[in-house]
């Protein structure tokens, strides 16, 4: 099949990938929203000052991590000037240097950086994905290109169900894309109301991964303080143990 180019062929693509391979080659060669679209490339060909002599990789962004992770990290979308530059999610910005090293700090990731996509990172037991994959302008995709992206996200999650445990769920956005994952991906009605986001809060049912939520690692939370080291710890912790991992 071509490169998907709308939202019926995400839908489409997505349920025919076979493994995760398959699936971060499809989501890589998306062009169903056009307006990320246009953004992505704008971005990777004006770039910013810093990176002026490097290649962006100005397209969607896949999952990283292992394929039988018990932990997953949901985030929001790529960054403009780092998954979006690097290809790797959380890679080669400020937000993925305070998620890495907690994760090292974890044991859950092998090295405490992310810069490029051949730094020799590698994960344990965990998956780190994003609810939208494309960087969006200012941070903030619209509800339709959330929607628009689901499709990748549920196909990711059915392909790492049976050994998914626990999602971390990287501020109020994700944590709102988690809940139609529950009818798609589990076959169950989501929890009505919604449980409420905050750091700290989680949510649990029957034959489904726990939910935990957390400040998203950005530096408006990272550098005021609202999220600090030791809270990212705390939750991994959790993770670890919810996902009984040592
Ligand atoms: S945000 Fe998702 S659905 Fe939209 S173009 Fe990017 S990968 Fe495709």
């Amino acid at each position: 099949m071509a490169e998907p180019r709308t939202p019926e062929e995400v839908v489409a693509r997505a349920r025919r990938a076979a493994d995760l391979p398959d699936l971060d080659g499809a989501i890589s060669g998306c062009f169903a929203c056009p307006r990320l679209v246009t953004w992505r490339e704008e971005v990777a060909r004006t770039r910013r000052a810093a990176f002026r002599d490097q290649e962006y990789w100005g397209r969607p962004v896949p999952g990283f991590g292992v394929s039988d992770a018990r932990i997953a990290i949901l985030g929001l979308a790529p960054a403009a000037h780092g998954g979006n530059r690097t290809g790797r999610i959380f890679t080669g910005d400020r937000s993925g240097d305070v998620l890495f090293a907690a994760l090292h700090r974890a044991g859950l990731a092998n090295q405490p950086t992310s810069v490029a996509r051949d730094d020799g990172l590698a994960l344990r037991e965990t998956r780190i994905f994003s609810a939208v994959r494309c960087a969006p302008p200012d941070n903030k995709p619209t509800p339709g290109e959330r929607d628009t992206c689901a499709p990748w996200l549920h196909r990711e999650l059915a392909l790492i169900r049976p050994t998914l445990r626990v999602v971390v769920a990287l501020g109020a956005f994700a944590w709102a894309a988690w809940w139609p994952a529950l009818r798609a991906v589990y076959g169950i009605h989501p929890p009505s109301p919604r449980p409420a986001f905050g750091h700290g809060a989680h949510w649990s049912g029957t034959a489904v991964p726990e939910v935990l939520g957390c400040y998203h690692v950005s530096q408006q939370n990272t550098f005021t303080g609202r999220l600090t080291p030791r809270m990212l710890d705390e939750v991994f912790t959790r993770a670890k143990q919810v996902a009984g991992v040592d």
